[in-house]
């Protein structure tokens, strides 16, 4: 009799850290209806379901999924233009999220140029309301269309307010009930960028604070500078296996910041601090190494921790551990992960 052998499949490559056991079962769903059906059969199953984009955001534990890992590649883009002069970008949720930045921005479209470089695709942009230099999805994102798990219906047009979207996180984060299918942006029309907010991009592009360029010229100097710090993915760059920013900036009660701190207002007697500063106070410089040299924070931005390779999941959450309770022994601070931890805590 033939028995049917459960093929494990390598999960590390389909990440950003290339770090991961196997996943009992992979499905890739190149359609929405795709994904709807691979979901379902997981469920009719009793399979534990693990949905995957890019594996930009994720840190999969060494020994795996016990089940089914989703990996959605689902393609297809729709502009629209609206009365009021804005235009409408549909999306699908497998698309590369760098990928629809490049077009709209191509296309005279400003709005996006903030975000360039982010991997990923683009229906994990709203999970954790990716944003860099200044923007967020949160300021572009009209709604978005869910499949809905528990009561196994589509849901059309979620409005974003309904998402609870905040700093690096939504209702949607480290959640599987809840799919992201299709998601749309309202763009200003015109070719310019949206109003540059974050000091160090003026200053590279020549501006003050609050002016707004060519969408072009911005994407180009966020391209520049993300690559001097690593956040541009690149395969031959030990540098850019990651999983971008590994622990979020503090938000605390401008009491709590630690004296000398950098901070910017963060509403309500609150202010936010900058993780890198803090980490550097606590000792750990670029390049500090964990375990063996197998994983180490990055040569260009101490906020990254880096699969130098051969490393495991365990290195990384050794080094992980290491600068978390370094920084709150010296600093008073208790830093907390960025990516989704999947199977595997700090
Ligand atoms: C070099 C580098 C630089 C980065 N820079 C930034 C940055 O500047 N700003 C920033 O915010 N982030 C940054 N990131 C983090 C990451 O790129 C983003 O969070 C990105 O949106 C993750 O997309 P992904 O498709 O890779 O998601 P994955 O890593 O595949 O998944 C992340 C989480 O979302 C879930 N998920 C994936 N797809 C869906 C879906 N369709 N519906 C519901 N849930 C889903 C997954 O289950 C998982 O829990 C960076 C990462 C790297 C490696």
């Amino acid at each position: 009799m033939a028995v049917a052998l459960p093929v494990l499949t390598p999960l590390a490559p389909l990440t950003t850290l290339r770090l991961g056991g196997p996943a009992r079962r992979l499905v890739e769903a190149d359609s929405a209806e795709a994904v709807v059906a691979a979901i379902r059969d997981a469920d009719a199953g009793g399979e534990p379901l693990l949905l995957i984009g890019g594996g930009s955001n994720v840190v999969i534990a060494d020994d795996g999924w016990p089940g089914t890992a989703v990996l959605v590649t689902s393609a297809g883009r729709e502009l629209e233009r609206r009365p009021d002069g804005t235009v409408l970008l549909t999306v699908e949720a497998g698309e590369d999220w760098d990928g629809v930045v490049a077009a709209s921005v191509a296309a005279g479209f400003g709005g996006l140029e903030c975000l360039s470089g982010i991997p990923g695709r683009t229906g994990a942009t709203p999970v954790q309301n990716v944003g860099a230099y200044g923007v967020e999805i949160a300021d572009l994102l009209v709604d978005v269309d869910l499949y809905d798990r528990t009561a196994d219906r589509v849901r059309a047009h979620v409005p974003a307010a309904e998402l609870g979207l905040g700093y690096r996180t939504s209702m949607l984060k480290g959640r599987t009930d809840a799919v992201v299918l299709r998601v749309r942006f309202a763009l200003p029309g015109g070719g310019d960028s949206a109003p540059i907010r974050y000091p160090e991009l003026a200053r590279v592009l020549g501006v003050e604070v609050g002016a707004r360029l060519p969408a072009q010229r911005v994407r180009a100097a966020v391209l520049g500078l993300r690559r001097g710090k690593g956040m541009v993915l690149d395969a031959d760059d030990h540098d850019t296996w990651s999983a971008g920013s590994f622990f979020t900036n503090p938000v605390l009660p401008e009491r709590e910041a630690p004296p000398g701190a950098p901070r910017w207002p963060a509403g309500a007697g609150l202010v936010k601090i900058p993780a890198a500063w803090l980490i550097e106070q606590a000792g750990f410089g670029r390049g500090h190494q964990g375990p063996g040299g197998r994983v180490a924070l990055s040569r260009k931005h101490v906020l990254a921790l880096t699969n130098r390779g051969p490393g495991s999941t365990a290195d990384l959450i050794g080094l992980a551990r290491e600068v978390r309770d370094g920084v709150r022994k010296q600093c008073g601070v208790v830093l907390q992960p960025e990516p989704v931890l999947v199977r595997c805590r700090l």
